[in-house]
């Protein structure tokens, strides 16, 4: 007797009527027509069953802290940093970890089961850093949560900076972080990223850092990342968040600077909802997009994965942390509507999201940790278009958060007709999720 099956189901591989067994939280098998019972059975019906969602960038200390003191009128990076500034001093432990609890929560509702957080420690008493240190404690057996320390107000430019990421990083933060192109100047952001690369390097830690996030097609610190990284052997350990310089270089630079990153095997991570809303505002017309070259980054081997970056935030002022909503908008922005593009992009919110955050017990494969979505949809094309709803979201092998179908009827003549929007099948005229020996 398996504790769960889950039956019936599509793979985003394109692999169909596959049945999906599990002991103990673990998928022990996954093949067509499994001959077994099990204590708990769900028929997923010819929907798309896929691993957890993951997001590569987000900033849970600043999310659903829209408004205070004041809204960022202009929309720009640098006004979202003086708004967040401002509110900084006056922050609580309480209050950070209500509101990252909030997001947590949220986030297991769309079927987001780990997120890369970034946690600002420029402020001298770590008030965010041992809030979400305690939130990764709490929801441990949820959610995944990857903490930054993340230095805001410049590694070198703020005086606190590197004493406060010392300790931060001695009190269980992951990863090192970084903001090269906030720092005074170009050499001072290039001298930010090597001895930030040097505390990783010495520590055995990943790093992330916020990397050329503006539009000056001649901001040049992810070339140094990636060399430094080469420099100190930390291969496919560190990530470039935003990188929309990039969108601007001159296309020769770029061509050359793409196959260092390629050597360092560095990850990127786009945030298409943050870069879309925050790139370009110097500019009259036209107006720069922003976002990354993920096309082609993809193209020649780099693992490119998304971020959500904010909800509700200094920089950002909607989203409902829904990384389908995410993939949707970097389709849009970079073009990527060919088949074989919006594949890539279910691939970014995903199983690229589990490479940049060197999750090893991720994906559909026996063996490998049971977490997985059952989506109401057909396909990862068919999920992106509709931003489907999560039907189902298991964790370990239990199901911790569920959605009923979403339909609408529409009456022609004396036919009352259901539609759901999607195309899989049978399941789009039995909405109702079959839960039997529940
Ligand atoms: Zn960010």
């Amino acid at each position: 007797m398996l504790d769960l099956i889950v039956r019936g189901a599509n793979l985003p591989d394109g692999r169909t009527g596959i049945d999906i067994g599990i002991v103990d939280g673990r998928i022990v098998e996954l093949r067509p027509r499994l001959d077994a019972a099990g204590r708990r059975e769900i028929d997923a019906r010819g929907r798309l069953v896929t691993p957890p969602f993951v997001d590569s960038h987000f900033h849970l200390d600043a999310t659903l802290s829209i408004g205070r003191p004041r809204y960022n009128e202009s929309g720009t990076l640098l006004e979202g940093i003086a708004i967040w500034a401002e509110q900084k001093p006056s922050l609580s432990a309480h209050d950070v970890r209500d509101r990252a609890l909030e997001l947590c929560r949220w986030a297991i509702a769309r079927g987001n089961l780990a997120i890369r957080t970034h946690v600002d420690i420029c402020d001298d008493r770590l008030t965010a850093v041992d809030a979400l240190l305690d939130v990764r404690r709490t929801m441990a057996p949820y959610i995944d949560l990857q903490l930054v320390a993340f230095p805001q107000d410049g590694f070198l430019r703020d005086p606190h900076a590197r004493a406060n990421l010392l300790r931060a990083l001695e009190r269980g933060v992951d990863v090192v972080g970084g903001i090269p192109h906030f720092e005074r100047s170009m050499a001072d952001g290039a001298e930010s990223v090597r001895e930030l690369c040097e505390i990783a390097a010495d520590r055995g830690l990943r790093v992330d850092m916020h990397c050329d996030e503006t539009d000056d097609p001649l901001s040049r610190h992810v070339e140094t990342l990636a060399a430094e990284t080469i420099r100190l052997g930390l291969q496919g350990r560190v990530t470039g968040s935003h990188l929309t310089s990039m969108h601007s270089m001159d296309n020769y630079y770029v061509s050359k600077l793409m196959a260092l990153m390629h050597e360092a095997r560095l990850h990127v991570v786009a945030n298409p909802l943050a870069n879309i809303v925050l790139q370009g505002r110097h500019d009259t017309y036209p107006k720069r997009r922003g976002m990354t070259r993920v096309r082609e980054l993809t193209q020649i081997g780099v693992n490119v994965s998304y971020g959500h970056d904010s909800v509700m935030d200094p920089w950002y002022g909607l989203g409902s942390h829904d990384m389908l909503e995410v993939a949707h908008m970097a389709v849009h922005v970079g073009q990527l509507t060919g088949r074989d593009d919006m594949r890539e992009a279910f691939a970014a919110v995903t199983t690229r999201g589990a490479l940049t955050l060197g999750l090893t017990d991720y994906g559909l494969a026996v063996g490998k940790r049971a977490d997985l979505v059952v989506l109401q949809a057909a396909d990862p094309i068919d999920a992106i278009r509709l931003r489907s709803n999560r039907l189902a979201v298991i964790r370990r092998g239990t199901v911790i958060a569920e959605s009923p179908a979403v339909e609408s009827r529409v009456f022609i003549g004396e036919h009352t007709i259901a539609v759901d929007f999607s195309t899989s099948g049978d399941a789009a005229r039995e909405p109702e999720l079959a839960t039997i020996n529940a």
